[in-house]
């Protein structure tokens, strides 16, 4: 580990002396002279660029001014440090638009700027590769506009992956629906369920449940025959509880409960919450 970042870092120091027109000079020779002379063309190091209205950020690892033969600069180059496996040819259409951010953010911050362009240092094999092509803030702030909250959620996707960690079952009613139409399998060890209470006794923790398969696809519930126990403890327990204690009689989310033959383990691992499908924003 130790010894990969000191190469990336060898290898960086190598591509900035380069670009300091040194050329190349073992790191344990350097002179003070010499690396004053390198410290002079870095014109900003992890700088922190934001467009001004703010919606726009990104972070450059380096400014470095851009020399001729004679040694004038005649521009500046954004350079982004990167340790990982270097472009075979061109740079990845990815890698490329990220540093044509930072470029077009720079240029769009400082209007009276020399020729600006962007490049990819790699480290491991010292190679440097110049990103170029047209402005990219129009597609950045269009993907910005995109990531806004909207009024309705955007459309479900449920899915055994997804799905699985998800947290916000007790909010989204696709789920569910997917568990009616066989889309989603119900779970072998863990299972997530929504039920209404018939019994409960706080002091032991049991609990008999009712579950409510969906009717529609909005979240809405409706009664069943299928019944099964459950022990609540820890965190469950103290879950159920609050909810009984605050008048709630409505539908109710048991988040991975453990199943047991026919019983249901509820515990610190489990979360359980007052079913309720948000089908649009209530943000004020
Ligand atoms: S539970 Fe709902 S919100 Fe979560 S991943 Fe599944 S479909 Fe998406």
């Amino acid at each position: 580990m130790i010894t990969k970042a000191h190469d990336g870092l060898v290898g960086a120091l190598n591509i900035l002396f380069s670009k300091s027109n040194i050329g190349k000079v073992t790191l344990s020779e350097v002179t003070v002279e010499q690396w004053r002379s390198v410290q002079s063309i870095v014109l900003a190091n992890e700088g922190t660029l934001k467009s001004e209205d703010g919606r726009l950020m990104g972070r450059l690892d380096l400014l470095v001014a851009d020399l001729d033969e004679n040694g004038s600069s005649k521009g500046w180059i954004v350079a982004d440090l990167k340790t990982g496996n270097p472009p075979k040819q061109k740079l990845n259409e990815k890698v490329s638009r990220q540093l044509r951010f930072y470029r077009d953010l720079l240029k769009e911050n400082n209007p009276d700027h020399p020729p600006v362009h962007a490049e990819g240092w790699y480290s491991s094999n010292q190679t440097v590769h110049r990103a170029d092509g047209p402005s990219v803030l129009a597609e950045a702030l269009e993907a910005w506009e995109g990531m806004r909250p909207t009024k309705t959620p955007l459309e479900p996707t449920p899915g055994e992956m997804q799905c699985g960690f998800c947290e916000w079952k007790a909010w989204c009613p696709s789920w569910w629906v997917a568990r009616r139409d066989g889309l989603l399998p119900p779970g072998a060890m863990f299972r997530d369920e929504v039920v209404s209470t018939i019994r409960f006794d706080s002091e032991s923790g049991a609990a008999l449940f009712q579950r409510m398969p969906p009717v529609g696809d909005d979240g809405e519930l409706a009664a069943s025959d299928h019944r099964f126990g459950a022990i609540l403890r820890d965190q469950a327990l103290t879950q159920m509880q609050e909810l009984i204690d605050s008048g709630y009689e409505g539908p109710i989310f048991l988040g991975s409960a453990r199943v047991d033959g026919k019983i249901f383990h509820l515990g610190d691992w489990c979360e359980v919450l007052p079913w309720t499908p948000l089908l649009e924003s209530i943000r004020e």
